[in-house]
């Protein structure tokens, strides 16, 4: 087997870190269709290292000092990647083991706390073993240390700590054209040089900011596709994609600096694409739940492009206002433009043409070193107010990668109780929706709901004093439906530690679209399924070939031995 991040060493001191050492006050999983997320919930930021054991394979956290303020009994996960997490209390501190099943590749990152809302968390994502070399379709770039996302994961503490923002924010910076696509060329001027070195220097301007890391998408002088350029991006999960372009004109004298943002015509076209193929939109718009209907994942792209516009055109508009002032060049305005390269819900984009070839005064801006750092600078200047002044956009919940789904209001609801019921905070309900706080829901009305990494509970063990009606109100429920999930007749008294279920067991399905070259044994295995029960749960025969595309339905089995 190829194990990416093997004995992938992180020690991360995050903000804040002095005091008591860090008490594991839960732990939380959650099954996606393409990894296991395993959270830590600490008490306070400290020290903590991931390592890999092999025979068997287990992914180990050590928290040195730390112990437990949870209950530490083995944690049943039983999905196609993680068997169970274990808790060690050791004499150096508090471990914890993530007994694995063969093949995978993991990434472990510190989240700093979000006051009032969350604790100090350590994420351990779990992935299948990469199967080919190519490019992925989902920014799968676990543990490598190597692309933008994961070297962003594994260094979150120094720069969330000095950050004006709270948390360091990622600008992706594309320079235009490369390799043998030079652009525009006007005597010995080439676009495609002109673009990387205005790149460059606006990373350097960017990054001798506080709160700012720059992904470049081309870094030299080589052919990038528009499609990678955009993966670049996704996979960097940037908060900003500025691309970098030079003009040109049949008339000597247009000159000047343009904007451009995401058009809504390219957009919906897009839109319409992307609904076609369900899957395909969910990687889109990041994590919508892979239950979602098309209606939901509609929804949750709208609700994103309509804030990926707005957010784009006042990116723009903070350059547009200090371009005269800082490159001595004239704006045109901002326009709309259905650049394919801006056809992302991901991040607000801005392409920035900045200056045209032909013109004599533009060519004096673009030729010379000190005009390109003018450029580098203006554009580092606005980013940096634009962010100061929209700072909060950056914790939009719905531009997070948890998941997402859509709940429909029904009678008698309220934010407390949509927000209880999903295990989510009311400010995340009340952002991801841009509702005011003392807003009437409508019957009927739809909100877009970000889980957290874990869903609602599934059981409650019963305490002194607690009465049935108290929780069901505490999870949203109705009384009567939890005594009916539990058998529960009206006078029947609690029992104190009794367990209680939450919700009615249903078998999670999901749905796995067969690419080139796969086969039944492979996708069975993948998901821990014998190649008989996948075979029977999609009518298929065993000989039957599978076409690329095909949708299968595969319904996890229990975690019982010799299955
Ligand atoms: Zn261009």
């Amino acid at each position: 087997m190829r194990r990416i991040g093997n004995a992938l060493l992180l020690v991360a001191a995050l903000a804040g870190s002095a005091g008591a050492a860090p008490q594991v006050t839960a732990i939380r999983h959650w099954t996606a269709p393409d990894h296991t997320r395993i959270v830590l919930d600490l008490s306070a930021s400290g020290a903590w290292r991931a390592s890999t054991r092999d025979g068997p394979e287990r992914i180990v956290i050590d928290i040195p000092g730390g112990g437990f303020d949870c209950a530490t009994g083995p944690l049943a996960v039983g999905d196609a990647l993680v068997q169970r997490v274990r808790c060690n209390t050791l004499r150096q501190g508090a471990q914890v083991v993530l007994d694995l099943e063969d093949g995978y590749r993991y990434r472990a990152f510190a989240l700093a706390a979000i006051p009032g809302t969350k604790p100090v968390r350590v994420v351990v994502d779990v992935f299948p073993e990469r199967r080919d070399g190519g490019a992925s379709a989902t920014p799968s770039n676990a543990g490598t240390g190597t692309t933008p996302a994961a070297e962003r994961a594994a260094s979150p503490a120094p720069a969330a700590a000095a950050s004006p923002f709270g948390r360091e924010v990622v600008i992706v910076v594309d320079p235009g054209h490369g390799g043998e696509d030079p652009g525009a060329v006007r005597d010995r001027l080439r676009e495609k040089d002109i673009t990387l070195d205005v790149a460059r220097r606006l990373e350097r301007s960017l990054e001798s900011r506080p709160g700012f890391r720059v992904v470049l998408t081309r870094s030299g002088d080589y052919t990038v596709g528009l499609a990678k350029r955009r993966d670049l991006a996704a996979s960097a999960a940037g908060d900003a994609f500025i691309s970098i372009h030079c003009n040109t004109g049949p008339r000597r004298s247009a000159r000047g600096v343009e904007l451009f943002y995401l058009s809504p015509r390219g957009a919906s076209s897009r839109r319409v694409q992307a609904l076609a193929d369900l899957e395909n939109a969910a990687d889109l718009v990041g994590g919508v739940h892979p239950a979602a209907d098309a209606e939901a994942v509609r929804l949750v792209y709208d609700e994103r492009l309509a804030k990926v516009m707005q957010r784009s055109y006042r990116m723009a508009l903070r350059m547009h206002s200090r371009t005269r002032h800082l490159t001595g060049l004239p704006s045109r305005g901002i326009k709309r433009a259905a650049f394919a390269v801006c056809k992302t819900v991901a991040m607000p984009a801005v392409l920035v043409e900045v200056g045209f070839l032909t013109n004599p005064l533009d060519r004096e801006v673009l030729a010379t070193p000190a005009g390109r750092q003018k450029l580098a600078d203006w554009l580092a200047e606005s980013l940096d107010a634009y962010f100061h002044k929209y700072r909060r956009t950056l914790d939009d919940p719905l531009f997070s990668t948890r998941d997402k789904l859509v709940y429909r209001v029904r009678r008698g609801d309220n934010l407390t109780l949509i927000a209880r019921r999903y295990g989510i905070s009311v400010e995340d309900l009340v952002s991801a929706n841009d509702l005011q706080r003392a807003d009437r829901l409508a019957v009927g009305q739809r909100l877009v709901v970000v889980a957290d990494a874990t869903p609602a509970p599934r059981e409650h063990t019963v305490r002194r004093g607690e009465t049935l009606s108290g929780i069901a109100q505490r999870y949203g429920l109705e009384t009567a439906d939890l005594a009916r999930l539990n058998d529960i007749r009206r006078h029947n008294r609690l029992l104190v530690g009794q367990t209680l279920r939450l919700r009615p067991e249903a078998p999670q399905r999901i749905e796995h679209v067969v690419r080139r070259g796969e086969t039944l044994s492979e996708i069975a295995q993948r998901y821990g399924l014998s190649v008989r029960d996948l075979a029977s749960d999609n009518g298929l025969s065993r000989p039957d070939r599978l076409r690329v595309g095909q949708r299968l339905v595969v319904t996890p089995r229990g975690t019982g031995e010799g299955g």
